[in-house]
């Protein structure tokens, strides 16, 4: 009976964890297979092999509370909407390796920094930092949104499939040595970030297999699959 009530907890436990979950993509890495979940905004959850990754999870996306907890999280920049402390404590443990630029350290402790060009390798993992920066859109008193070197775009390779996560970003000339990722995320919405035409420039000329447009207000997934033919738009 006993083992029947443990049965039972557990699966209950489980199911309503994977409830608040949205829907993941499946794809075979040469690790594993690897499900991603893009949460919203620029939160995504990526899980292989049992190893839960996280970036920038953020509160205005889901409450975490019933989200599996973190093996590793990775923060592309301090601003609000990628390092939120509230969220972060509800799916961090003693054993959670967190990635950051920086920045980010001097707001959170236990941080590892890696700077625009760093390398590393957590767990099969490598994680290469790259920069995200503005160049055409700037705050009112000509600061950019996105000073060069203060943020954090990554790629992580499993065994050689490969998926960039660009952070808040334009198009930038750092850009060209991304070629053809499995995986790429890419900002889209103004004024932080990518327009819609610089959006489908990047997109182009990263050509990943699979695009998913992120941290946007809106987005016409249709419109950008007709513009990016031969580029499968999640
Ligand atoms: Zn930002
Ligand atoms: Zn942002």
């Amino acid at each position: 009976m006993k083992y029947l009530y443990a049965l039972l907890f557990l699966t209950l436990t489980t199911f309503t964890a994977m409830a608040q979950l949205p829907s993941s993509d499946r794809y075979a890495s040469p690790q594993g297979a690897l499900l991603v979940t893009h949460i919203g905004h620029a939160s995504l959850l990526l899980q292989l092999n049992g190893q839960n990754i996280y970036t920038d999870p953020y509160g205005e996306t889901a409450d975490f509370s019933g989200f599996p907890k973190a093996d590793l999280v990775l923060i592309t920049h301090e601003h609000y909407d990628h390092l939120d402390k509230t969220e972060l404590e509800k799916i961090v443990t003693s054993k959670t390796k967190i990635i950051g630029t920086p920045l980010v350290a001097t707001e959170l402790n236990g941080v590892d920094v890696l700077k625009n060009g760093d390398k590393t390798t957590w767990s099969t993992i490598e994680i290469t930092a790259v920069p995200a920066y503005n160049i055409v859109q700037k705050r009112p008193d000509g600061a950019p949104f996105h000073p060069k070197g203060s943020g954090n775009g990554y790629i992580l390779n499993i065994g050689g499939f490969r998926i960039y996560i660009a952070g808040d970003t334009e198009l930038i000339p750092e850009m060209k040595a991304i070629v053809s990722p499995d995986i790429a995320f890419l900002p889209k919405n103004l004024p932080y970030t990518m327009s819609d035409a610089q959006f489908i420039e990047a997109a182009k000329q990263i050509r990943p297999k699979i695009l998913y447009p992120y941290h946007y207000f809106e987005v016409d997934k249709a419109a950008l699959s007709k513009a990016l033919q031969g580029i499968e738009v999640r």
